[in-house]
C-alpha cells in the first residue's frame, strides 16, 4: 500500500552531515548544553544573514524561548503592552503572555498577509502615553512583512520592533535577510521549519550586549562567582551540543533548501494556473523575496463552484495527505477573548479561505502526482 504513504506538509529533511557532526559530539564527549557545535551552528548563522558578520547570534531551545527573551530584555511587565501581528502561531504571543502584558493584535495587509502598518499606525495613535514596549510583526510561511513601513512607524514613536522570522529564515527584504529587521529577531529550527534541529531556535541582534545577556538569562542567570550566585531569575533555555550538530549540517543545505520550496510554490502555480478562485501568498513585487516555506492558497468558494477550504483539506486528508489551514487570528482565540483588535477583519477572511498545501524540500514526483491527482479529482 505504497500509495497510502502519509504526505506531510512539511517534514525533515536533512542534508547529510548532520550525523557527522552529531557522532563528533559523541566522539569528544561533548554531550552536554553548549559546545563546539553550538559555536559553529551560531557562526553559520550569522554568516547566511549577513556577508559581513555584522549580526550576532545566541542558540536557543526554541523559537518562542527566543521571543520570550527578547520580551524580557526590553522590560515588558505586568502593565506594558505589546503590538502583535494577529495572523500568527501562539510562539509569538506566549512570549508576551509569560510576562503578563497586554497584547494589542493588529490586522494584516492583503499583500504579504502580514502586520498591516495602517492599523499599527492607528494603534500606536491610540496608545500614545500608554508603556507600548514592543512591536511585534511576523513573516508568515516566507513571506517579508512590509518593514520599511513598519519600522518608520516604531522610529516615529521611538519602540522597538521584536522580530519574529521563525518562519522566515532565507527570505530577504530589499535585499536584506529576515531576522535582521528587529532590534532583536527570533528564528525558529522546530521540525516543520524550512531547517531543523528536531527543536531549536536563535535569537538575533545587531548589538552585541543584547546576545551576550540572552547568553547570560539562558543559563540561569548564573553571575560570576565560584559557587551558584543569582541575582536575577534566568531561565534554562541553551541550545544543546547534540542538536547544535544537526543545525551544522542544515546549514549547510539551506540554500538548496530554498530553491526546492519555491520550486514546489512554482508547481503549484502551474497546476492552479486555470483555476478560478484560487489565488497565492505572493511576493508583491521584486523587494520581496519568500523562500515560500509554505504553499498558501486561498480558495473562494464564490468563483470555485461551492468548493472550500474545508472541503479540500477533508478531500486531501482522505487520500492521506495533509494540508492545514493558515493560522488562526490570536484575537479570535478563547484564550484572549476580549482583547483590543486594530484591522478590517483581512486576517479573518484569510483564515476562512486559506490552506497550506504540502509543501517539504523532499517531496517525490511520485507524491507530487498523488497530490495533483487529489485535487483534479476535487475540483472537476
Ligand atoms: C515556529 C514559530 C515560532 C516559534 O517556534 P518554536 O516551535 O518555539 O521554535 C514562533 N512564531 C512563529 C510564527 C512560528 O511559526
Amino acid at each position: 500500500m505504497a500509495e497510502k504513504n502519509k504526505i506531510w506538509l512539511s517534514s525533515p529533511h536533512m542534508g547529510g552531515a548532520e550525523e557527522k557532526y552529531v557522532k563528533e559530539a559523541f566522539d569528544t564527549n561533548w554531550v552536554a548544553p553548549l559546545g563546539p557545535n553550538v559555536n559553529q551552528f551560531e557562526l553559520a548563522i550569522t554568516e547566511s544573514l549577513s556577508l559581513d558578520k555584522i549580526y550576532h547570534t545566541a542558540a536557543l531551545t526554541s523559537g518562542t524561548a527566543a521571543l520570550h527573551l527578547a520580551v524580557r530584555m526590553l522590560n515588558v511587565e505586568a502593565e506594558d503592552t505589546v503590538m502583535v501581528q494577529s495572523f500568527t502561531f501562539c510562539g509569538s504571543t506566549n512570549s508576551v503572555s509569560y510576562e503578563g502584558a497586554e497584547i494589542v493584535f493588529i490586522d494584516s495587509e492583503s499583500d504579504t498577509w502580514n502586520m498591516c502598518p495602517e492599523a499599527l499606525a492607528k494603534a500606536m495613535a491610540d496608545y500614545q502615553g500608554k508603556n507600548v514596549k514592543a512591536i511585534m510583526p511576523v513573516h508568515l510561511y516566507g513571506m517579508p512583512a512590509k518593514m520599511d513601513q513598519i519600522q518608520a512607524i516604531a522610529d516615529q514613536y521611538q519602540v522597538p520592533v521584536i522580530e519574529d522570522a521563525a518562519e522566515a529564515l532565507g527570505s530577504t527584504f530589499n535585499g536584506q535577510a529576515c531576522g535582521t529587521f528587529g532590534l532583536m529577531s527570533a528564528l525558529s529550527f522546530n521540525g516543520n521549519k524550512i531547517i531543523t534541529t528536531s527543536g531549536g531556535g536563535a535569537l538575533v541582534s545587531k548589538h552585541k550586549d543584547y546576545i551576550d545577556r540572552a547568553r547570560f538569562l539562558a543559563t540561569q542567570a548564573r553571575d560570576e562567582a565560584p559557587h551558584y550566585q543569582h541575582s536575577q531569575i534566568g531561565y534554562n533555555y541553551r541550545m544543546s551540543n547534540i542538536v547544535a550538530g544537526i543545525g551544522r549540517g542544515q546549514m549547510e543545505v539551506l540554500p538548496e533548501r530554498v530553491k526546492q520550496r519555491r520550486a514546489n510554490n512554482h508547481r503549484y502555480r502551474e497546476f492552479f494556473k486555470d483555476f478560478a478562485g484560487i489565488t497565492f501568498q505572493t511576493e508583491p513585487n521584486a523587494n520581496y523575496y519568500s523562500t515560500y516555506w509554505l504553499t498558501a492558497i486561498l480558495i473562494d468558494p464564490r468563483l470555485t463552484g461551492g468548493i472550500s477550504r474545508e472541503d479540500v483539506r477533508l478531500a486531501l486528508e482522505a487520500e492521506n495527505i495533509e494540508s492545514r489551514p493558515l493560522w488562526k487570528p490570536m484575537h479570535l482565540q478563547p484564550v484572549y477573548e476580549g482583547a483590543k483588535f486594530y484591522g478590517s477583519g483581512v486576517c479573518e477572511k484569510l483564515f476562512e479561505q486559506g490552506l497550506c498545501l504540502p509543501s517539504g524540500s523532499n517531496l517525490t514526483q511520485e507524491e507530487f502526482d498523488r497530490i495533483f491527482k487529489a485535487l483534479s479529482r476535487i475540483f472537476n
